[in-house]
């Protein structure tokens, strides 16, 4: 089978394209034959040896296709099921296992694409809006990127939550977007000072929450558009590494809730991704959520997806095609 792998880390160059031995399901697992597979930021950090992982691997943390086999004890699907699942490596591939207890049967009336590109994005501004922060009504919140695979996702179930959503991005075509879907506010934090901004929109008082994925260039500033007691929610560092923290930094800005979540902390188990994938399965149905998908490629070009990531231009999913 053909394989994306990474035998290095570094740049998108070292993403290979090759042959590999046909996978066997063991014990609990499922072997997937996979249609499509999620391109993911996080795929990004582990390229780049950002998140610690060992090479050679063969990158990847998503996808949706048809169980090919299964091993002993699997119970929850069957050979020939429409899946989809996340948080597992391998998925820039032809073929991949995963342990049974993390696929999701697609409902008949979901393609497959969209399956894939609502898993774990999906399921992230799920636990994010749901778990790590429960929106209420009238709460006002800032997401960052606004206009990401996440942060569409995150505008659109934050909307439907009952929040003001405050949308940060850095472009005009990608304000439209976040507009379109549900955002009241966005600033251009590119070319304005969030924080400013941020301040002004809220008569000073400061947002419930902050989203922030883009790390690096935005955690100070974010923690300083929080009301007294707010939570920074630290899920992501698309602009680099955050430099080290002093906690006591916390309370002099008025003793704020720091969190710096994972979704593999709130998908720990079947029932768990069930239900949050239940939610978004329903939400797609009902016209409630627009899963965007910006881009697809063929698996051989996984570079030139990596590439077209980490340049800021897309707006909504990328996925490849083995
Ligand atoms: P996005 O589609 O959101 O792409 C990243 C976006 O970050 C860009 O489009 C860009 O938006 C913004 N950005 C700001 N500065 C930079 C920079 N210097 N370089 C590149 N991008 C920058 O990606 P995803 O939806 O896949 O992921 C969004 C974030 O969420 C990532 O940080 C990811 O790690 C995180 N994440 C965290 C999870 C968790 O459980 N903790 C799970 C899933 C995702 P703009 O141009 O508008 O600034």
């Amino acid at each position: 089978m053909k394989a994306i792998r990474v035998n290095k880390f570094g740049g998108s160059d070292v993403l290979s394209y090759e042959d590999m031995s046909m996978p066997e399901p063991k014990e609990n697992e499922a072997r997937v034959k996979i249609e499509v597979a999620g391109v993911n930021y996080i795929d990004i950090y582990q390229r780049t040896g950002l998140y610690p992982n060992e090479v050679p691997f063969t990158p990847g943390m998503e996808a949706a296709g048809v169980v090919d086999a299964v091993g002993g004890n699997v119970s929850e699907v069957s050979k020939g099921d429409r899946i989809a699942y996340a948080m597992n490596i391998g998925s820039y591939a032809e073929y991949v296992i995963v342990p049974a207890w993390k696929l999701v049967k697609i409902p008949d009336d979901i393609d497959i694409k969209t399956a894939c590109a609502s898993m774990l994005q999906g399921m992230t501004a799920h636990y994010l809006t749901h778990s790590t922060f429960k929106i209420k009504k009238n709460n006002t919140i800032l997401l960052h990127a606004a206009a990401g695979g996440v942060g569409l996702l995150l505008t659109q179930i934050a909307k439907k939550l009952g929040a003001r959503v405050i949308g940060t991005v850095s472009t005009e075509e990608k304000a439209k977007l976040a507009k379109e879907a549900g955002a009241d506010e966005i600033i251009l934090y590119t070319k304005e000072d969030f924080e400013v901004e941020v301040k002004k929109l809220t008569n000073n008082n400061g947002v419930d929450v902050v989203y922030d994925s883009v790390g690096k260039t935005t955690f100070l500033k974010s923690l300083n558009c929080l009301k007294p007691r707010g939570l920074l929610v630290s899920f992501g560092q698309s602009s680099g590494a955050i430099p080290e923290f002093n906690t006591r930094i916390l309370s002099e800005k008025g003793s704020l809730f720091l969190t710096r979540p994972t979704l593999a902390n709130y998908a720990t188990n079947n029932e768990d991704i069930m239900q949050r994938t239940n939610d978004l399965f329903q939400w797609i149905n009902s016209g409630e959520l627009k899963i965007r998908i910006h881009k697809t490629f063929p698996l051989s070009e996984a570079k030139e997806a990596h590439k077209e990531l980490e340049s800021r231009k897309t707006m909504g999913k990328l996925l490849l095609i083995p």
